[in-house]
């Protein structure tokens, strides 16, 4: 498997793990956009949000639940943050390995895309 995620969920690339359960990992964004940057993805591969099914709903709640956990982690809970969340070509996702986004620590840009 040449998936970095997938690497370093098992450990077998670097990563700087903020949370990890059975079900998700978090770790810090190597090139951060915003001065929080955190990548929660689940332990599973799946490429995106369009290979998630009904059997996977136990880890669609977790990444989400997640969110709030790292939120809290990260001291941003107060302040808010922002979640994306890409898929595919036009949604601009750079690695086939489902992650969501929680950016934070400084107001975001207004606007989408
Ligand atoms: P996407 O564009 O797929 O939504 O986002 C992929 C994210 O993964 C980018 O923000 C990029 O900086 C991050 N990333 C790419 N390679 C690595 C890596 O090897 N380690 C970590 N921690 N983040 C990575
Ligand atoms: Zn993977």
């Amino acid at each position: 498997m040449e998936c970095i995620f997938c690497k370093i969920v098992s450990g077998e690339m670097p990563g700087k793990i903020v949370l990890r359960n059975e079900h998700i990992c978090a770790f810090r964004d190597i090139h951060p956009a915003a001065p929080k940057h955190v990548l929660i993805v689940p332990n599973k591969h799946l490429a995106s949000t369009e290979e998630l099914s009904r059997n996977d709903r136990n880890v669609a709640a977790e990444l989400l639940l997640a969110v709030k956990e790292v939120a809290k982690l990260e001291g941003i809970s107060e302040t808010g943050y922002r979640i994306i969340c890409n898929c595919g070509s036009h949604g601009r996702q750079e690695v086939s390995h489902l992650h969501i986004h929680v950016l934070g620590g400084a107001p975001m840009r207004h606007g989408l895309g």
